[in-house]
């Protein structure tokens, strides 16, 4: 560890990517706190628009409904305390877009052309202020591929299914650990699978493996990533 503080940089992007359960918005929200940067869940947005398109009966194949609830969609976040609250169209989702039907439908939407090319527009208007964290699948291969720090999380599926689980099981839902360990194996196909930006790592992105970690550790060594960028001076 290093003794440099981190000042805030600012314009700094930190893109956080991988599949279901890796523990990205744990870390994210840690960091974003920590080092008081904006954290923006892109995930929680592909949800809201899973969330809009049951609401209104809005069918996965209609792609050109879909393209137009992107255009009138309101997404905010309100950080508090350790919750970062939802809104969409001025209501308050955040325990709404976190069912398991919101899992597997925010992952149909999220391979609709219209939809990511809406949400990446999105996204880059939110980031672009800085300093800021991003995570989801594609925030450093397509969001910002100029990010200053990507990094690509990762751990088997046996261990982010019981990750989800736990998660699952302290909301109150139901559903065994099987159950959820084949939903993240089939989120993982269909996220990786896709035509358009499928999950991939970013070429210069660092790969941490997150299977033996615990989460103090990992976001010690983001942390020290990102010290080092913003130490020099980029
Ligand atoms: O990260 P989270 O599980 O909340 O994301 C929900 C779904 O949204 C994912 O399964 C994925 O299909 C999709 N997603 C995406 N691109 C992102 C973030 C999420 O395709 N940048």
């Amino acid at each position: 560890m290093t003794s440099k503080t981190t000042s805030k940089p600012k314009r700094l992007v930190v893109a956080i990517d991988g599949p279901s359960g890796a523990g990205k918005s744990t870390i994210s929200k840690i960091l974003a706190a920590r080092l008081h940067f904006t954290y923006i869940d892109t995930g929680a947005m592909y949800r809201c628009v899973a969330l809009e398109a049951k609401k209104q009966h809005i069918a996965v194949d209609d792609e050109a409904a879909l393209a137009r609830l992107c255009r009138e969609i309101d997404i905010r976040f309100q950080w508090e305390g350790k919750t970062n609250r939802v809104f969409c169209n001025g209501e308050e989702v955040t325990e709404e877009i976190r069912t398991p039907e919101m899992d597997m439908l925010s992952s149909a939407v999220s391979a609709v052309p219209a939809v990511r090319e809406a949400l990446v527009a999105m996204q880059r208007r939110m980031g672009e202020k800085g300093p800021v964290i991003l995570e989801g699948r594609d925030a450093g291969t397509v969001i910002f591929p100029q990010a200053e720090v990507k990094v690509y999380l990762d751990a088997s599926p046996q261990v982010r299914g019981r990750r989800r689980f736990l998660e699952q099981q302290q909301r109150g839902l139901s559903g065994s650990l099987e159950q959820v360990i084949e939903e993240i194996r089939k989120r993982d196909l269909n996220d990786s699978s896709r035509a358009h930006s499928p999950l991939a790592q970013a070429a210069d992105a660092h790969h941490l493996d997150t299977t033996g970690m615990d989460i103090p550790e990992v976001v010690e060594a983001i942390t020290e990533l990102i010290r080092e960028k913003a130490g020099n001076g980029d």
